[in-house]
């Protein structure tokens, strides 16, 4: 019988190496085990210290971050394009690891939202996406709160000169964010690019008083 589930285990490993190779994700190495990065790879991921935007006299937006925009976690970002959920997953992992983020204190995790039309055309919400693997490793709620009120381009599209008012009032918060009131909130998404994402979820959630509001990324461009 042994030998028998040994062969069996045998074949599995073999069509899985053929339909998934255990390849690094980011150089395409080979890898004895299976892992997103190969050790070089997650050797080469260059930490940064956070950013603190000001929200208003009162409130100091954090934003908590991996890398900048670059190699080896640039293309896994690419992963929302291609609607490839399991890789963002991974991406969500990784952001654990090494960011500070299992040492802040928060209460809710709030996913930056993306407008439906958008969230159709992909199958899912990355930043929604990303915050339930953090709800798993954490145990802390995502608290979907935060909605589109209009259709923004695409921040790469736009000029840098252009990418505040692009984004200007584009977010509101509903009923659900009086949960938020003296609570510490972590908003998350895949990137940051020049912070005004971040500011324009911020300020739809400072009505509601939380006690602070901070957000993680995987990547800063700023
Ligand atoms: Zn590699």
């Amino acid at each position: 019988m042994q030998i028998a589930i040994d062969f069996a285990k045998k074949i599995y490993d073999l069509i899985a190496y053929i339909i998934a190779p255990p390849l690094c994700y980011a150089c395409r190495l080979y890898m004895q085990q299976r892992a997103v990065l190969c050790f070089k790879c997650d050797q080469a991921i260059e930490i940064i210290a956070p950013k603190m935007f000001k929200i208003n006299e009162k409130y100091i937006l954090t934003v908590y971050t991996v890398s900048r925009y670059t190699e080896p976690l640039r293309p896994m970002l690419f992963a929302k394009y291609r609607s490839d959920e399991i890789v963002l997953e991974k991406l969500a992992d990784i952001i654990w690891q090494k960011s500070v983020l299992s040492l802040v204190q928060f209460d809710y995790l709030i996913p930056i939202p993306l407008h439906w039309s958008r969230v159709v055309k992909r199958g899912f919400n990355q930043a929604e996406l990303l915050a339930n693997r953090f709800a798993k490793h954490s145990k802390i709620p995502v608290l979907r709160c935060l909605k589109r009120e209009r259709k923004t381009e695409y921040q790469v599209r736009v000029v840098h000169g252009d990418r505040t008012t692009n984004i200007k009032r584009s977010m509101i918060a509903n009923l659900e964010a009086k949960q938020i009131t003296g609570k510490h909130i972590m908003l998350v998404d895949d990137s940051c690019t020049t912070g005004a994402t971040a500011l324009e979820a911020a300020r739809a959630l400072v009505p509601f008083k939380p006690a602070s509001i901070n957000m993680i990324v995987a990547c800063r461009a700023l």
